[in-house]
């Protein structure tokens, strides 16, 4: 990022640290957390130890962070390098991002920059300018993206709750700040599953590696097949609903499912899996050495806040997380996607002098679509 952006940007964010302190706690069992933050430009200091609030807040107002970082992860001595810190134990993490959704929105809402001449392109392979292959793929998340997160998400904590018997209460919803979702259980049973645990524990929320016989299709004869009812739990009952839809349709669905025979029943497998597994990101649930951005920080790829969704479903991340001041500001933009914060629309922009809130001038030079003039 340019000085002249990083010295707006910095200031900024620490405005925001500075007013929004009660957004911003050390997790419980504090001393035990490995922390960690990044500057504009600079690279990433991990394997810090912080006491409470007091220290937190102070590292905020002095480093002035682009990023913040927290571990789910306990250790004995968080300020110890990797093998010496001893484990003892991780809050289970989700991560929800719609990049990973495959939606036909995205399309529409991404372009690629340039690293060498900063050129904006909406696609190709090759700076059109410079004809450079440095391109830097740049999102801007639409409302699409969130409802269609929020319905993985609902997903997840349903498979959570139900299939895991983890209490409500256990199971705390995030906006990461910029295009998804973090979940994190706290529950002390599963605080202590290893990596392949976890991956398995992810395979299954995934609906990955399942084989027909567990939905009761039988190889040998066919005939012999008793398909999972809508009423059972788990897996058998949220595949017989995408089967079946209702239970009127049964009994003819069935006929046709089993005469069509186990390889085609294993074809529709994975296209059900496709529609009903939960897409999360299961690298991240299986790193238990990870670092995840703090509650309550900024996300220094869109200046919103990872914050806390009370209520998810009317949750909000272009009004809700965007949290900074709305003195205007002179930018130039070259913004070719519009977007809306605080319910209002912005761009496209092409390569124009514009006065806007700060709010907007920061997303904007977060995802490099401005400069400060
Ligand atoms: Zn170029
Ligand atoms: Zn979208």
């Amino acid at each position: 990022m340019f000085e002249k952006n990083v010295k707006l940007v910095n200031d900024v964010f620490k405005e925001y640290y500075f007013k929004h302190f009660e957004l911003i706690h050390v997790p419980t069992r504090t001393s035990e957390r490995e922390f960690g933050y990044q500057k504009f430009n600079e690279g990433m200091t991990r394997h810090l130890s912080i006491k409470d609030d007091k220290e937190l807040h102070l590292l905020l107002m002095t480093q002035v962070p682009s990023d913040v970082y927290c571990s789910n992860a306990y250790y004995s001595f968080p300020n110890l390098p990797m093998s010496e810190k001893d484990w003892k134990g991780a809050d289970l993490i989700f991560d929800i991002d719609a990049k990973d959704l495959k939606l036909d929105c995205r399309t529409s809402h991404i372009c690629c920059k340039c690293n060498s001449c900063q050129n904006i392109v909406k696609q190709g392979i090759n700076c059109s300018v410079c004809g450079s292959t440095k391109l830097e793929t740049i999102s801007v998340t639409c409302k699409n993206c969130m409802s269609e997160s929020k319905k993985e998400v609902v997903r997840l904590l349903e498979i959570l709750t139900k299939d895991f018997g983890i209490q409500k209460e256990e199971i705390k919803v995030c906006f990461s700040g910029n295009e998804g979702f973090h979940v994190y259980v706290v529950n002390s049973d599963y605080q202590t599953l290893d990596s392949r645990e976890r991956a398995d524990l992810a395979d299954y929320i995934m609906f990955n590696g399942i084989i027909p016989e567990t939905l009761g299709m039988n190889k040998q004869n066919n005939s012999k097949s008793t398909l999972p009812d809508v009423n059972e739990r788990g897996w058998r009952g949220r595949v017989a609903k995408e089967i079946f839809g209702s239970k009127s349709k049964r009994a003819k669905i069935v006929q046709e499912v089993i005469s069509g025979g186990y390889s085609v029943f294993q074809a529709k497998l994975e296209d059900w899996r496709q529609e009903i597994g939960v897409k999360i990101d299961p690298k991240v649930t299986m790193d238990i050495h990870r670092i995840f951005r703090l509650e309550g920080s900024l996300n220094s790829k869109s200046g919103l806040s990872k914050i806390l969704c009370k209520d998810l479903e009317n949750f909000d991340p272009f009004s809700d997380a965007c949290l900074l001041g709305d003195e205007n500001v002179e930018i130039i933009a070259n913004c070719p996607i519009s977007f809306k914060l605080k319910n209002k629309k912005y761009g496209p922009y092409e390569k124009e002098k514009i006065t806007v809130p700060k709010y907007a001038a920061v997303y904007m030079i977060c995802k490099g679509f401005a400069d400060i003039n």
